[in-house]
């Protein structure tokens, strides 16, 4: 670490403070359970953190502190007087690339005090990356922590990815501006899973792609509405009956809309 490189700043709760190079603040905010699930985001625009994740569930369960988040901006860790993060391609071509040096002071700031790659992944969020699914949730819930990178522009130099053992992933087979709306979608599918977050912990054993299924229909009270009536099994009280159509529902509907997912279904259970 250089003299330059500041310290990860806490943020607060639904404050999500940017680095300054000010001392950090341990003043304030919400509890911090001992060993809570942290994230920890490197990006250009941390004013885009928490964002969604202060809403309902996440955000609740960030203020019991039952998870974290920290950012870290990496424009202070830019170069000279203007703070450059980035530059233009190598070969040519169009638009900018973040900067190895500039990435690597950053990366190295939110190392510090993390246990090791295996407990607490560093992330580059990159539609280039393995698509990511709820496998990697479940795996991620149960690490320490984790480190997102969140690119901009034409992305990072390559270098920065090898030196610093980091993995790509990906939110889908589609081009971003930036990762910062991915590193959400993906902190919001691990967190769920944190124990205690979920009032209910049955409601991830049964849902979409936790059993390789997609979720059965879900209705709700009016009993009809405009004519349409709820199945008529889900309001007889039969719950041999009701847990056999659920079934068969989300059979249908995996087998109908997803073949991969059933075909891959079908093989596991041989
Ligand atoms: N030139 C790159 C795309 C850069 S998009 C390429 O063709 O592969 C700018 C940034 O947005 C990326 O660095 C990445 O951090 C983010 N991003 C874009 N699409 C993404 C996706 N599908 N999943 C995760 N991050 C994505």
């Amino acid at each position: 670490m250089t003299d330059e490189t500041p310290a990860p700043k806490r943020s607060h709760g639904r404050v999500s403070i940017s680095l300054s190079g000010q001392p950090r603040d341990l003043m304030g905010g919400p509890p911090r359970v001992k060993g809570a699930w942290t994230a920890r985001i490197v990006t250009l625009f941390p004013g885009a953190f928490p964002g969604v994740l202060s809403e309902s569930l996440t955000g609740k369960a960030m203020d019991l502190g039952l998870w974290a988040l920290e950012t870290i901006d990496l424009r202070p860790f830019g170069e000279g007087r203007h703070r450059n993060v980035d530059d233009t391609p190598a070969g040519g071509g169009a638009g900018m690339v973040l900067r190895a040096d500039v990435v690597a002071r950053a990366l190295r700031a939110a190392d510090a005090g993390t246990p090791g790659r295996a407990r607490w992944p560093v992330v580059y969020l990159s539609p280039r990356g393995r698509r990511f699914d709820q496998a990697m949730a479940r795996r991620w819930a149960t690490c320490d922590g984790i480190t997102l990178l969140c690119g901009r522009f034409e992305g990072v130099d390559e270098r920065v990815l090898e030196a610093f053992g980091v993995e790509e992933v990906s939110l889908g087979d589609f081009v971003l501006t930036g990762g910062e709306i991915a590193a959400q979608a993906m902190i919001d599918a691990t967190v769920r899973l944190l124990p205690g977050v979920l009032g209910n912990a049955a409601s991830t054993e049964e849902e979409s792609h936790s059993a390789g299924l997609l979720e059965h229909p879900q209705y709700t009270r009016p009993a009809v509405w405009e004519g349409r009536e709820i199945p008529a099994v889900l309001l007889s009280g039969n719950h041999a009956e009701i847990a056999k159509w659920r079934r068969a529902e989300a059979e249908r509907l995996t087998r109908e809309r997803r073949p991969d997912l059933w075909a891959r279904h079908e093989t596991g259970r041989d």
